[in-house]
């Protein structure tokens, strides 16, 4: 009797053992990364593959500019062992919970910008001290330098997450519209038509998503005819309402430009099919 009461509980505590460390154990040893967009994760995940375990806290739907974060948020970002983000020009809102952050944990993004490709903006008084475009993450160039940053930081060996092979192919997809012209729908695209040797974008609206005055707008109409635009981009992150609009008025049609990637799946997702989603979608502007 003692003896069958040794081996049933031994044999519960085998099963709980086993129980906890399938639900815990595996993740537990791996560091956890905390970024605040998706594409920010995206790039964290491609470094890093199953080194770590990646998540990202403001939500693909919304804009990022305006992003605030919640008290999961900032309890997330506690637990995390580095916390990667873009930096106080673009996380306006959350610019000052992160800043608060152990140095040792945060990744500042903007700081491995790649000077060759820079964008200034022109609209500088929403950006404080920095006058940069914020939306790094679409520059190849730089998305490798963040990610070798975060190899780095984890100790492991630095390697390419866009490499010349996937840049030949994202450029072969691109190869027929590099003459052609398009209105975007906010001022982001800089760095990937920077890299990609695209015609700059006529954009509705300016680098943070907010919307310009009404003689901007009737200039950007004139401007548009000018140079025969071929479509509009609209972000799922921006209300349309002004795009639409344009659109209209210029008997143009309206195209899907995810630069959230809020319709791509984390688990299957790399940046090379990021931009390559990317590209596809900037072709499909002139189909
Ligand atoms: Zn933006």
């Amino acid at each position: 009797m003692i003896h069958y009461n040794i081996t049933f509980s031994l044999r519960w505590t085998l099963l709980l053992f086993l129980a906890v460390s399938s639900a815990y154990g595996d993740n537990n040893a791996k560091p956890l990364i905390v970024t605040t967009t998706k594409p920010l994760a995206i790039i964290a995940k491609s470094a890093l593959q199953d080194r770590a375990v990646v998540n990202y806290i403001m939500p693909s739907a919304q804009s990022p500019h305006n992003a605030v974060m919640t008290i999961s948020d900032v309890k997330k970002v506690a637990a995390a062992d580095l916390v990667l983000w873009v930096g106080p020009n673009f996380e306006v809102r959350a610019a000052k919970q992160l800043q608060s952050l152990p140095k040792t944990k945060l990744v500042t993004a903007i700081e491995w910008l790649d000077l060759d490709h820079l964008q200034p903006l022109l609209d500088k008084h929403h950006h404080g001290s920095y006058a940069v475009d914020p939306h790094i993450w679409l520059s190849p160039t730089t998305a490798n330098r963040i990610a070798k940053a975060l190899q780095k930081r984890l100790g492991l060996a630095p390697r390419e997450i866009f490499n010349r092979r996937q840049r030949a192919a994202v450029n072969a997809i691109l190869a027929p519209v590099k003459e052609l012209s398009y209105l975007s729908h906010h001022d982001g695209l800089g760095y990937f038509v920077s890299e990609f040797k695209l015609k700059p974008a006529l954009a509705i609206r300016d680098s943070m998503g907010e919307k310009r005055g009404a003689r901007t707008q009737y200039d950007l109409r004139v401007k548009a005819k000018q140079l025969g635009v071929h479509c509009v981009f609209v972000e799922p992150q921006h209300g349309n309402k002004d795009a639409l609009a344009i659109a209209q008025d210029l008997a143009l049609p309206l195209k899907y430009l995810d630069l959230q990637a809020s319709d791509q799946q984390m688990d299957e997702m790399t940046y090379e099919k990021y931009i390559r989603g990317i590209a596809e979608q900037f072709k499909a502007c002139f189909e």
